[in-house]
This record gives structure tokens, sequence and C-alpha cells, in this order.
């Protein structure tokens, strides 16, 4: 069995709510709310949930892009939320992001020598030459040739973009990657190039991912593992072919019977969600779904679900189990 690699526990993320003249707090955005989730070597564990449910801001806490508010974030047996801003500095070579918009993420003054260059400048004592033959390399790894070197992200199609930040983002060869959304940006015929690589990637390079993402499709095609997000809370997780074939979560269950059938003998009944989702500011007292989830009942409206394993490798927060 693989060995952990990253364990979170607890995770919480608020961010304050400023108001008045004095810019005093007046309550916190509950964006991450509580999340857990273990991830092992060589796995890809993806996120999956609609716009705004917190699964990117999990993804930039686990790496400490954003400061979390609560929880232990272990990777590699160490707790990374109490390392220093040194010891931190030190791990982001092997912690690493792949943006969504490659077109955002990379420097437009800067040649893909440069900006594969730098990476490899600000955490290793590389010579010349061996700056210049990993760049070579990484190049090789992500489909792209060498006089592609002195062009500008400018002269790239958006896929090539991608490619290129997929190779800053590994040239470090790091050990854990959080790719958030990164093939939302661009068309779908480029979508499963991306996806391709980045599997092929994670096989030559001993690759763990947080795979970010609200396409059921792709998440489905890429990940072993899946966690749904809702309101800043994990609501289910287990392995994904086995969540695909028999969700449990009501929310689930109507996210994934918005996806067509891949038999079209066996037509879904489409389950439509009424109304909003609440506001993050002030999250719902107990279970975060109720307000909008036909199984509602009870307990539903005055005490959270525990997320519990409910048969083996799967869990689910949810007062019907
Ligand atoms: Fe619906 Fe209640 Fe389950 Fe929440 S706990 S998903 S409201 S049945």
């Amino acid at each position: 069995m693989a060995k952990t690699l990253l364990e979170i526990e607890g995770l919480k993320k608020y961010f304050p709510v400023k108001s008045g003249v004095f810019k005093r707090t007046v309550g916190f955005v509950h964006a991450v709310d509580d999340v857990s989730f273990s991830v092992s070597e060589r796995e890809t564990f993806a996120l999956v949930g609609e716009s705004g449910c917190g699964k990117s801001t999990t993804g930039r806490s686990i790496l400490r892009i954003l400061e979390p508010t609560e929880g232990s974030v272990i990777f590699d047996g160490e707790d990374i939320l109490s390392c220093s801003t040194e010891q931190m500095r030190k791990k982001r070579k092997d912690m690493q992001l792949i943006f969504q918009n490659p077109y955002s993420s990379l420097n437009p003054r800067m040649t893909v020598k440069m900006l594969l260059s730098e990476p490899l400048k600000t955490h290793f004592n590389l010579s010349s030459k061996e700056v210049q033959d990993k760049v070579a390399w990484m190049l090789e790894e992500v489909g792209l040739a060498k006089e592609h070197l002195n062009r500008y992200p400018h002269q790239f199609s958006g896929g090539q973009r991608q490619r290129i930040s997929i190779a800053r983002a590994l040239i470090t060869e790091p050990r854990f990657v959080v790719a958030d959304e990164p093939v939302s940006a661009l068309d779908v015929s480029i979508q499963s190039q991306i996806l391709n690589l980045l599997m092929k990637l994670q096989r030559d390079m001993s690759l763990t991912y947080v795979f970010i993402s609200h396409d059921l499709n792709v998440v489905r095609h890429i990940s072993s593992n899946v966690g749904v997000m809702y309101l800043g809370q994990i609501v289910e997780k287990g392995e994904t072919e086995n969540l695909y074939e028999r969700p449990l979560h009501p929310y689930t269950k109507a996210l994934l019977s918005a996806v067509p059938s891949k038999d079209p003998l066996n037509k879904k009944k489409r389950i439509i969600l009424q109304g909003d989702v609440p506001s993050p500011v002030n999250p719902p007292k107990g279970c975060p779904f109720h307000l909008r989830c036909d199984k509602a009942f009870g307990p539903c409206s005055s005490s959270r679900p525990e997320l519990k394993e409910v048969e083996p490798r799967h869990h689910v927060a949810c007062h019907l189990y």
C-alpha cells in the first residue's frame, strides 16, 4: 500500500469582513471550514464542487500561499504550518501550484528560458550548463521544442502556455502539486491533451496531485479519490469510481445527475437543486446543505452531520447515514 504523503486535518480558512470608517471586523467568510483528507504518494485526490465552494482556497491553504486559520497540514510526516518562513521557502521546491490561467500566471516580459530558469536559480546552486540542460529536459517532457526557448508567453497558444506553466511548476522536481482548474481555461479539444500530459508526468516523475476542478468528467478521468465540497466543507469523499457509481450525499447525487450517462439506455433523472448556495459569511446552522435538500428532516437544521465512514473508504456527512 502506498505511503501517505499529505494529511490534512481540520483545515479552516476564514477571511475577515471589514466595515465602517475604522474597518472593524464585523464577521468572517468561512471559505474553508474543517476540511480533512489524506493523499497517498503518486495518487491524485480531486476536490470537486461548484465555484465558490472553497476548493481553490483549500489548495492554496495547503501550500500556505494563504495562511490557514486553523488545522494541520502534515507533508511527509512534518506539520508545515509550524515551519518558519525560511523552512517554508525551502519546502516550496517540493510543493508546487499549477494555475488555472496560464496567461496571467506567466510574466509576459520573460522568455520561456527565463521563466524556466528562475525557479532553478531560486532553489538550487547550479552551473549555467546544468540550468540549460535541465530547462531543455523539462521543455521536452512537456512537449515543447528548443526553438521555443526565446519566445514570450503571448507568442504561444493557450494549450502551449499551459505546458509552459506546468514546466515551470515541475522544473524543481516537486513531490506534490496542487493543480487548480488546470484545464478549465482551455478549449475542450486541448483539455484532454493537457490532462494526458499531467498523467504522463505523474508517472514519469512520481508526482502526487491535489486536482481541483468543477468538471465532474475531468475529475473522473484523472483522479483515484475524490472529495465533494459544499460551502467550505467536504460532504462526501471516497474512491472515485465507487463514488461516481454509488453517490450517497444528496448534493453529490444532484451534481452527478447533471452528467450525461455513458450508457444511452441508462438515462438518469436530473435533480434540479432549488435556491442558491447560502452565504459563507453566515453559513446555516446544522447541515450546510439543508436549505436546498429535498431529503432534509428533523436534525438537519440544527445539528451539523459529521463526515463518517459508512462503507469501506467511503465517507459521507449526512444524517441519513
Ligand atoms: Fe440533506 Fe439532512 Fe443529509 Fe443534509 S443531513 S444532506 S439536509 S438529509
